[in-house]
């Protein structure tokens, strides 16, 4: 059994408030939502990050970017806008090391130049 968070909430063995599947991605809400709307992309193949993911498959990293834009044209979040963030070891603050992608929108979003 991983020990994995993320591989957890894939198997369904932790809870998660899923917003979008298919064979290879899972969106699901973040449980700390840092803006109105706060989403987690992730490729249900483990890897740790977006080098590992690289590296072992990169073909994931299309079908995550699919399925946010399917997601995100779908729920009202392609026209009034949306941010990807995906955080890369220790300076980024990362602290789930299965790869992910947060999607945040629903209101104006500050910083990056905001
Ligand atoms: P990061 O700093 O990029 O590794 O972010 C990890 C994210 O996972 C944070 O935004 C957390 O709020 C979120 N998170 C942690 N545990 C859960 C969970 N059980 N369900 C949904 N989101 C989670
Ligand atoms: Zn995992």
């Amino acid at each position: 059994m991983s020990d994995c968070l993320f591989c957890k909430i894939i198997e369904g063995e932790i809870p998660s408030k899923k917003v979008y599947e298919d064979d290879t991605v899972l969106g699901f809400e973040d449980i700390k939502p840092n803006a109105k709307e706060h989403y987690l992309f992730i490729s249900k193949d483990h890897s740790k990050n977006v080098n590992d993911m690289s590296e072992k498959n990169p073909d994931s990293i299309v079908h995550v970017y699919n399925a946010i834009r399917k997601f995100t044209r779908e729920n009202g979040l392609e026209e009034s806008g949306f941010r990807v963030v995906t955080n890369t070891n220790r300076n980024s603050g990362q602290v789930v090391f299965h790869t992910h992608f947060h999607v945040l929108g629903g209101e104006p979003l500050k910083g990056f130049g905001a």
